[in-house]
């Protein structure tokens, strides 16, 4: 993926983070401000650690899509965002916009969701 387009779903996840993330510290905030403008040595924080401490004061569903978060901005530096991880297909572009942390690309997902639902029991 072009670096102008990672950068454009990197802001998409750091703004989705922001909105996992109303009660930070300045710091924190500061170092989220500085992960999205590249210039994340100058922040006293990683964006790491801010997202650990995010995610703890979350509950376990929100924490989950922290943790999401967390890995597609991991998958951006190490230059495999926009794969799909099952196939290694590239994901439709319309859905990263749409879902910015998704790890598989529709076919693959399809796949998995009929697996699933093979497998899993009525709990309701
Ligand atoms: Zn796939």
């Amino acid at each position: 993926m072009e670096a102008s387009k990672l950068k454009h779903f990197k802001q998409l996840l750091l703004g989705e983070l922001g909105r996992h993330a109303q009660h930070v510290s300045d710091d924190q905030a500061a170092a989220l401000d500085a992960a999205g403008e590249d210039a994340k040595e100058s922040a006293d924080l990683s964006l790491r650690d801010v997202i650990q401490e995010i995610a703890l004061k979350l509950g376990d569903q929100e924490s989950q899509m922290v943790a999401d978060i967390d890995q597609a901005l991991m998958r951006i530096e190490e230059g495999s965002y926009g794969k799909c991880v099952r196939c290694g297909k590239p994901i439709d572009e319309r859905r990263l916009e749409a879902m910015p942390t998704a790890r598989y690309d529709a076919d693959c997902q399809a796949a998995i969701e009929d697996a699933k639902g093979m497998n899993a029991r009525p709990t309701l």
